[in-house]
C-alpha cells in the first residue's frame, strides 16, 4: 500500500512548496468565490502525462478526475501532442469561427465513422461555444424550432450544464417549460423497488405523464437524458429503460436527446453510451473527450431537423483548429485501439474490486457504473434507512397510472419509498454522508491520488480515469482509495465510540444527578 511519503517526485524542497502555497494563497484572495475544483483539491499542477500530474510542490497524483472526464487519453498523449504541433508548425489559422478548413474536415470525417449508423447516414453537425452546457442550448433551440414545441422532459439527477436552461433541465432552476421525470437507479429508486422493476415503473410514470390529459404539459420539443447520470452520482440507465424512452418519444414524434458529454468516447464501455443499449437518438450532444483535452461542443442531429435559420445559435469560438486536431487524434486513437472494449473489461474488474470493499467497510452504501465511469456512495451507517428522496412530489402530483397493472396515487407531501413499496422488499438504503466522502477524497489526496466528488447529496466518490490507464495503475488506484476507505471509517468509528461513551456518561451523570 502507498503512503504520502511515496508519493513525492523528489522535488519536495522548501522552495517548492513556498512556490505552491504561495501560489495557492494568491488564487484564494484574487479568484471568484465561485470555484469548485479548486476548494477541494489545493495542488497547484505544473507537468503532467498520461494518468500523473505532478504539483509546483514536487508531489505526484494519480488523476482520477480526468479534467471532469475531458481526458480520454490522459494528459499530454503523444498522439493528442503531435496533432496539436502538426496544426502549430502547419502555419493554418487557429480560429476561423465557422468557415471551413481541412482540419475541421478530418475532425468530422472522423466523428461520423464513430456514431451510430442510423444517424452518422443522416447526421449534421453544428459546432457550438465550446462547452457542453453551450451544445445544450443549441440543442434545445434545434428541437424547439423543429417541433414548435417549447416544454422540455428532462430527468431527476440530470446536469446538463450551468446556463439558465441548462439548470432548468437539471432541476436545479425552477420553469414550467421542462417536467423532470423519474430517471431509474437501484440504490435510491424513488420506487423503492429498484432493478428491472423500478425501471419499468420509471418508464411506465413517464408515458402517463405524455398521456395523461391530467399532467396539464402540452406536448414537448424534447427529451433529454445522460445514458449514465455522471455528476448526478454515476447512475447508468438500464439499457431497456433506454429502448423504452426510445419507443416512447418516437411514437409520439419528440426528439430524444443524448447528451453524452461525459460518456462519450469510450468511457462506459462503448464508444457512445447510447450504442449499450442500441438506441439511436435523434440528437446527440457532445462535448469534454470530443476536443482530446482541449474545448469543442458539438451537437449532432437528423438532417430532418436541420430547418434552423442561420445563426438562431451562434458563438464567436466554434473554430479552434487544436482542439478540432486534438480530438480528431483523440477518436481515432480510441477507435483503433479498442480503448471502449478496455473500458468496459477493466471496469467491471474495478467494480468487482469494490464491491469487495464495499463489503468490509459500512460507511460504503453501493458501487456502481459502468466501464471507466465509477461511483462510491458513502453513506452513515448508523443511519436508518431512508424515506426515499425526491418521490412523488418530485415528479408532479395527482393519481398516475405506472403501467404493469400498479397504480399509485401521490400527492407533493405523499412520497414513495421502499417503505411504502410493499411488505417482503429489501430496507431503503442509509442516509448519504456528504461528510464521509469528502474526507475520503481528502484522504485520497494525501495519499497522491485525485478524485472527484458527484451525487444528489454530493456523498459519491467518482473515479474517472483516463482510457489508457494500465493495470498497475489501477491496482495503485485502488490500494490508495481502499487505504483511505480505511483511515475515514476507523476514524469514524472512533468518533462514534467516543460520542457513545459521552452519551453513555451524560446518561449516568444524569441519572446520579436524578438519585442525589
Ligand atoms: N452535460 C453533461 C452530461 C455534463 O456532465 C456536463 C458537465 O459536466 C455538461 C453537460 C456541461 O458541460 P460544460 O461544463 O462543459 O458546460
Amino acid at each position: 500500500m502507498s503512503g504520502p511519503a511515496e508519493v513525492s517526485a523528489g522535488r519536495d524542497s522548501a522552495g517548492a512548496r513556498f512556490v505552491h502555497e504561495g501560489i495557492l494563497r494568491r488564487q484564494s484572495a484574487r479568484e471568484s468565490a465561485a470555484r469548485t475544483y479548486a476548494r477541494a483539491l489545493p495542488i497547484v499542477p505544473v507537468r503532467a502525462r498520461g494518468l500523473t500530474i505532478e504539483g509546483a510542490d514536487g508531489r505526484r497524483y494519480l488523476d482520477c478526475l480526468s479534467g471532469a472526464g475531458t481526458l480520454a487519453l490522459g494528459h499530454n498523449h503523444p498522439v493528442v501532442l503531435e496533432a496539436i504541433r502538426k496544426v502549430l508548425d502547419s502555419g493554418a489559422p487557429l480560429n476561423v469561427l465557422d468557415l471551413a478548413t481541412p482540419v475541421k474536415d478530418a475532425f468530422i470525417t472522423e466523428l461520423l465513422q464513430t456514431l451510430p449508423p442510423g444517424l452518422a447516414d443522416r447526421a449534421r453537425v453544428q459546432f457550438c461555444g465550446p462547452g457542453g452546457t453551450d451544445a445544450v442550448e443549441a440543442a434545445f433551440k434545434l428541437v424547439r424550432a423543429a417541433t414548435g414545441h417549447t416544454g422540455m422532459l428532462a430527468f431527476t439527477g440530470a446536469h446538463h450544464g450551468m446556463t439558465d436552461i441548462a439548470l432548468e433541465a437539471s432541476g436545479l432552476a425552477c420553469d414550467m417549460r421542462v417536467m423532470r421525470l423519474p430517471y431509474p437507479q437501484d440504490y435510491r429508486c424513488p420506487f423503492g423497488v429498484g432493478g428491472a422493476r423500478g425501471a419499468e415503473l420509471a418508464a411506465g410514470w413517464t408515458e402517463s405523464v405524455l398521456d395523461g390529459p391530467e399532467s396539464g404539459f402540452s406536448p414537448p420539443a424534447g427529451m433529454i437524458l445522460e445514458p449514465v447520470q455522471g455528476e448526478g452520482g454515476v447512475i447508468p440507465a438500464p439499457d431497456d429503460w433506454m429502448r423504452r424512452m426510445r419507443e416512447i418519444t418516437a411514437a409520439r414524434s419528440i426528439p430524444l436527446i443524448a447528451d453524452e458529454v461525459q460518456t462519450g468516447v469510450g468511457r462506459t464501455g462503448a464508444f457512445w453510451a447510447v450504442d449499450h443499449s442500441g438506441v439511436t437518438p435523434d440528437v446527440m450532444v457532445l462535448s469534454k473527450a470530443i476536443g482530446g483535452s482541449l474545448p469543442l461542443a458539438v451537437v449532432v442531429y437528423r438532417d430532418d431537423l436541420d430547418i434552423g435559420e442561420p445563426g438562431t445559435h451562434t458563438g464567436t469560438f466554434r473554430g479552434n483548429q487544436l482542439a478540432m486536431a486534438a480530438g480528431t487524434a483523440t477518436l481515432a486513437h480510441v477507435r483503433e485501439n479498442g480503448l471502449a472494449e478496455r473500458a468496459a473489461t477493466l471496469g467491471s474488474r474495478m467494480l468487482t474490486q469494490l464491491r469487495e470493499l464495499a463489503r468490509e467497510f459500512s460507511v460504503i452504501g453501493d458501487v456502481r457504473g459502468r466501464g471507466l465511469m465509477i461511483g462510491v456512495e458513502f453513506v452513515d451507517p448508523e443511519g436508518g434507512s431512508e424515506p426515499v428522496e425526491g418521490g412523488a412530489g418530485a415528479f408532479g402530483s395527482g393519481p398516475v397510472d405506472v403501467g404493469a397493472g400498479a397504480s399509485w396515487s401521490l400527492g407533493p407531501a405523499e412520497g414513495v419509498g421502499r417503505h411504502a413499496a410493499g411488505p417482503g422488499l429489501a430496507p431503503g438504503p442509509r442516509p448519504p454522508a456528504p461528510e464521509l466522502a469528502a474526507a475520503v477524497q481528502r484522504e485520497c489526496l494525501r495519499r497522491g491520488l485525485i478524485v472527484e466528488l458527484g451525487g444528489r447529496h454530493a456523498s459519491v466518490v467518482r473515479l474517472l480515469p483516463p482510457l489508457t490507464i494500465t493495470d498497475e495503475q489501477a491496482a495503485a488506484v485502488l490500494d490508495r482509495l481502499a487505504d483511505a476507505v480505511k483511515a475515514v471509517a476507523q476514524r469514524h468509528a472512533r468518533g462514534d465510540q467516543t460520542h457513545q461513551q459521552r452519551h453513555r456518561t451524560s446518561r449516568h451523570g444524569a441519572r446520579a444527578e436524578r438519585a442525589g
